[in-house]
């Protein structure tokens, strides 16, 4: 796949986004894409799995509803080609391939169609996935993965595939930044610039990420407003994928230090950070949402699992992941008009040396790095990399105080 270079001289398009109003119970077929998830309602009572979403089963009117993960199998009865549409995000992208499906759970569903599923009758898998406008929608996908299945035209509308695409990954200095430019590099990234505070001085590895072709470091510090204000004039408008991991972690809880500067050095990085890049960066991308294949389509944050309940032993970090967090979601709902996606990453303990202490498990940075690369390519909105933070997730749903207790002992 070749991406062809945007004539300069046509003005880029307003953005637009597909129709996005949906009934608020068909909210939870999107809660689920968001996190990777293809669920569609099961009734409790006599078993049927239906599609679209109701109040009410539509065989036994229960209103015992429950949302199941689905595997998405079925068989395309029958695929069109749309060569017009009333809407006008559609219309900008017609050509545009939709399919009739029969789901093995029963409902029969109509998705967007990648390119790669054979005429009808074909197995199929059916995703659910977020568009532009950040709602659930219904991909078929092929029964078996191609090796190119990731640039089908249809699937990069609702995917933010690194492939091809020119990223911004805050801080090369540490462990986890060095391991996320090597994976954006092997998915295939067409540009990354790679920041790092004191260019004065060398680290560890800085050779190693200067030798890969893709990679051009970019001095940046973000806690200084006038370094990033800089460095977005000169590629804030070119930047399709914002990776910001640059934070300040240290390991203290409120009574083991005295005064204000260590809290303050963690929330200038995490929390200020976050708002001068949201700030400097943000208006750019928001304007480069419906460049054709070639947009801006996401804004990755470094959160922790810690930003949903407090981990005492480094508590004054995780008040200000839990600050980053909130305004994350603030960025979000700026970008979502844009149709830029913002990824929220909750990692539970990182295998580095802020949490030497700590006993396994832990997420090693290069697991980190592809869940990361993992949830571009598959357009997912919140991430829980590895088997710890999973597990936490699960319980702070379940409970938010059973996460805050078990934390916090
Ligand atoms: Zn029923």
């Amino acid at each position: 796949m070749i991406l062809k270079k945007k004539n300069p001289i046509l003005r880029t398009r307003l953005p637009t986004l597909p129709p996005a109003a949906r009934s608020r119970v068909a909210l939870g077929l999107t809660a689920a894409a968001a996190l990777g998830r293809f669920e569609l309602q099961q009734c409790s009572d006599c078993g049927a799995v239906q599609y679209p979403p109701r109040e009410a089963c539509g065989s036994c009117l229960s209103t015992q509803l429950l949302w199941k993960q689905q595997s998405g199998r079925g068989e395309l009865l029958a695929a069109t080609v749309l060569h017009h549409s009333n809407d006008l995000f559609f219309r900008e992208r017609l050509p545009w391939r939709l399919g009739l499906i029969k789901l093995e759970s029963g409902p029969t569903v109509v998705a967007h169609l990648h390119g790669a599923v054979p005429a009808a009758p074909a197995p199929v898998r059916v995703a659910a996935r977020l568009d532009r406008a950040g709602q659930a929608v219904l991909v078929a996908l092929p029964d078996k993965e191609t090796t190119d299945m990731a640039d089908d035209r249809q699937l990069r509308e609702f995917t933010c595939d690194p492939k091809l695409r020119k990223l911004l990954v805050t801080d090369g200095k540490t462990a986890v930044g060095q391991a996320l430019v090597k994976a954006l590099a092997a998915a295939g990234a067409h540009l990354i610039w790679v920041g790092y505070a004191e260019p004065w001085k060398k680290f560890a590895g800085f050779e190693e990420l200067k030798a890969l072709p893709q990679v051009t470091l970019v001095p940046l510090d973000v806690t200084d407003s006038k370094n990033v204000r800089e460095l977005a004039a000169e590629i804030g408008g070119k930047v399709d994928i914002l990776v910001n991991n640059a934070e300040c972690h240290r390991t203290f809880g409120i009574g083991n230090r005295q005064g204000v500067e260590t809290a303050r050095a963690e929330m200038d990085v995490n929390y200020f950070g976050l708002l001068r890049l949201a700030q400097e960066f943000g208006p750019a991308m928001r304007s480069r949402g419906a460049d054709g294949l070639a947009s801006a389509v996401a804004w990755v944050n470094l959160l922790s699992i810690y930003a949903l309940a407090n981990f005492p032993p480094h508590g004054t970090f995780s008040a200000s992941k839990a600050a980053a967090q909130s305004l994350a979601q603030c960025l979000r709902a700026e970008m979502r008009p844009a149709g830029v996606r913002v990824v929220n990453v909750y990692p539970g303990p990182i295998d580095d040396e802020w949490n030497q202490l700590l006993l396994p498990p832990k997420v090693a940075p290069a697991a980190l790095a592809a869940a990361i690369v993992k949830a571009l390519r598959e357009g997912v909105e919140d991430v829980y990399p590895g088997d710890v933070a999973q597990e936490w997730l699960e319980r702070w749903r379940d409970n938010p105080k059973a996460l805050e207790r078990e934390l916090s002992s």
